[in-house]
């Protein structure tokens, strides 16, 4: 297991790059906590597995360094990281039975048979194989294949670190739930360092404890699910997670209150934001509606099982409201009013603290 550190770290798949936008992933610093098991999210295209790859050494970073516990790996190749990457389409020996496939990591690093035994067994349950172990590969289906390749990340116990891109992309949602509760188990047994890829919300906020959310080929945010939905740091997290995501509408903000289309907007603290484009943000779940706030036009409730959302129009922006089991449908000449202490104000994107001056 290893604290692994990226000092500096940037990549452009060009040979010249020039302005931002050739760079897959912009300038980046951080610190993967040993033995902290972390999701990776972000859209597709956002750079998650170039990140993942130059990690692992399959990428040679443009700039910067990788470290594992200090010692710079830049410059080695995959097989000396002694990492276990898993992909989003499975690798498997077609030709080997699902017990080779899964000895594989172990008997080329020369475990000794018993053990090898012992841990197919433990690895073949917990993918619940155990049925298929003399079976070649061959002729299995994509979903089994996929799991023979998890497993196969799974095997070894003396890793560095685990890495999961997109693993679970094949696998029947069912299976999903399955293998993710698996995976989660497994750090909770050996407590390897793991950083888990997908562009899921529910994934990545169910399996990890940390999130590190990419946008544009930026890490825009790690925390805690928690301080990903009460404070995003960037809209980006603030509309990508959540469902319906943050309510965003562009500002003036002054002290304590926001000017939004010539209407007040009471904020939970003071603010004296920079030049740049002021917006600010609330999640559904504290916009509620009433006789203050926002003149609003409900456009549409959709009911989504333990609550309904309240689509709204306010001058011609799109807003969402939850409206909370027993609460009547409003009617016309509605107000939408904010939580004051739940609104965040955005300085061209990036969110600002309140009190400072
Ligand atoms: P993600 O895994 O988040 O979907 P990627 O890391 O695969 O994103 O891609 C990030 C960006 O780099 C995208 O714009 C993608 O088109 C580009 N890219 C990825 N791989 C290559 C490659 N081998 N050559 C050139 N561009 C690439
Ligand atoms: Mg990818």
């Amino acid at each position: 297991m290893a604290k692994i550190t990226l000092d500096n770290l940037a990549h452009s798949y060009l040979p010249a790059p020039k302005g931002e936008e050739d760079w897959a992933l912009k300038e980046l610093n951080h610190v993967w906590g040993d033995g902290e098991a972390y999701a990776l999210l972000g859209a597709s295209g956002c750079g998650k597995s170039t990140l993942l790859n130059i990690i692992s050494g399959l990428l040679h970073p443009s700039q910067g360094r990788i470290l594992f516990n200090d010692a710079d790996v830049t410059g080695q190749p995959t097989a000396a990281r002694n990492i276990a990457q898993v992909f989003q389409f499975p690798v498997v020996y077609d030709t080997m039975t699902v017990r080779e496939n899964l000895a594989f990591p172990l008997k080329n690093r020369g475990a000794e048979a018993g053990y090898i035994a012992t841990r197919v067994q433990a690895i073949a349950q917990m993918i619940d194989m155990e049925d298929t172990l003399d079976r070649k590969a061959r002729g299995l289906t994509a979903d089994a294949k996929q799991k023979i390749s998890l497993g196969r990340g799974m095997v070894r116990e003396d890793v560095n670190a685990l890495l999961f891109d997109e693993p679970l992309t094949v696998i029947d949602p069912h299976m999903k739930w399955e293998l993710r509760t698996q995976l989660k188990a497994l750090h909770h047994e050996f407590g390897h360092t793991m950083i888990y890829v997908t562009h899921d919300q529910t994934e990545a906020l169910t399996f990890a404890d940390k999130v590190v959310v990419m946008h544009d080929g930026r890490v825009v945010q790690v925390g805690t699910p928690e301080e990903l939905f009460e404070r995003p740091a960037h809209t980006f997290v603030g509309y990508f997670i959540g469902s319906p995501g943050m309510n965003l509408l562009d500002a003036e903000v002054a002290g304590k209150v926001a000017r939004v289309a010539g209407h007040e907007v009471p904020l939970g603290g003071a603010y004296d934001p920079p030049g740049g484009r002021v917006q600010i943000g609330v999640r559904p779940e504290f916009v509620s509606l009433g006789d203050a706030g926002l003149p609003v036009t409900v456009t549409r409730i959709e009911d989504v099982g333990r609550h309904r959302i309240a689509r709204l129009d306010f001058e011609g922006s799109a807003l969402n409201a939850l409206l909370p089991e027993g609460v009547p449908v409003p009617g016309d000449g509605v107000r939408a009013r904010f939580e004051p202490g739940a609104v965040s104000v955005y300085v061209d994107d990036w969110r600002v603290t309140p009190g400072v001056a």
